[in-house]
């Protein structure tokens, strides 16, 4: 899979790829990123990539040109072939993992890295593909989210991590299809009906990951949960599906909206809710109150 990264410091990325998932896929052959200096694309003398903005106001903002030469020059190297052009910008839809997942199955991807005030509107509007945002903050540059969005997809690719497993037990994995036990989650449905699944939100997959572990087995007082400690492969089987479950409840219940749940979910999760009538939904002042810890 080919990335092409359009951004005024191409620099930024160099470090990034001498190290782990990244260094592993394109030694590998799985990942190709090509970085594009956008001032390359430009006519004048001093290589100019921005502008005032119309109608007044601080900061400069990317002018339209020299992106769409570039987009252009890329197009131009694979005629006729339709390929993702994704502006990151704070006001695109959320990356999610689905969009990772979504991504990982294209051949090539295209990343607009803004800076500044952002990039002219006229780009999101005419040439890019998606808008996207790595989350409700606001960066200086594109160039982290583009970083985050290749590493997220990159890992997905058949090959790069040793264990192909890893990659689909993790948090938001797509749930594993196929099995006619499963069935939408009427208890996720409910949730996201009392508490709501906010406006403008991709619909989201998968549950948190479970807890994981290593050696020591006893460390300052601290123990790890015997049933690890067993050799008994179905009940650390059904342990971790538990413990996935009850975290996702506790903290982020809109998850499990819509997801397939088997016989044993249900269980599990009617017995939470025995427990305690409300799931603790994080919130501003207490992120994860019940003791749970960020972690
Ligand atoms: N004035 C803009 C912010 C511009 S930040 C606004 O208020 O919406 C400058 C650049 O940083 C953007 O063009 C974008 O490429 C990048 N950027 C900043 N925050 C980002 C985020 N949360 N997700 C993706 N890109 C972001």
């Amino acid at each position: 899979m080919t990335f092409d990264v359009i951004t005024i410091f191409p620099d930024f990325f160099r470090s990034m790829l001498e190290y782990g998932v990244l260094k592993r896929a394109l030694a590998g052959g799985q990942a190709n990123i090509r970085l594009h200096d956008l001032r390359d694309f430009t006519d004048d003398r001093h290589r100019t990539v921005d502008d005032r903005p119309f109608g007044g106001g601080p900061g400069m903002v990317f002018k339209p040109d020299p992106i769409f030469k570039a987009v252009a020059a890329l197009e131009a190297e694979s005629p006729g072939r339709r390929f993702p052009v994704i502006l990151l910008s704070p006001q695109g839809r959320l990356f999610t993992q689905a969009l990772a997942e979504e991504l990982m199955r294209q051949d090539r991807l295209v990343l607009i890295c803004g800076r500044y005030e952002g990039v002219d509107e006229r780009i999101a509007e005419h040439v890019a593909t998606h808008e996207t945002s790595i989350g409700d903050f606001v960066l200086s540059g594109g160039e982290l989210p583009a970083a985050l969005i290749m590493e997220s997809v990159v890992r997905l690719l058949p090959g790069v991590l040793g264990n192909e497993e890893s990659a689909c037990q993790e948090s938001f994995s797509a749930p594993r299809s196929g099995s006619s036990e499963l069935r939408e989650s009427s208890v996720g449905a409910a949730l996201v009906a009392a508490h709501g699944q906010p406006q403008g939100l991709p619909p989201r997959r998968g549950l948190l990951d479970f807890p994981h572990y290593t050696r020591p087995a006893e460390f300052r007082g601290w123990k790890v949960p015997e049933v690890l400690l067993s050799g008994n492969h179905e009940e650390i089987r059904r342990w971790r599906r538990r413990r996935a479950l009850e975290k996702t409840w506790r903290r982020r219940p809109d998850l499990l909206a819509g997801f397939p749940l088997s016989d044993e979910d249900r269980q599990c999760l009617s017995a939470l809710q025995r427990e305690r009538c409300e799931p603790s939904v994080p919130s501003e002042s207490s992120k994860f109150p019940e003791g749970e810890q960020h972690q």
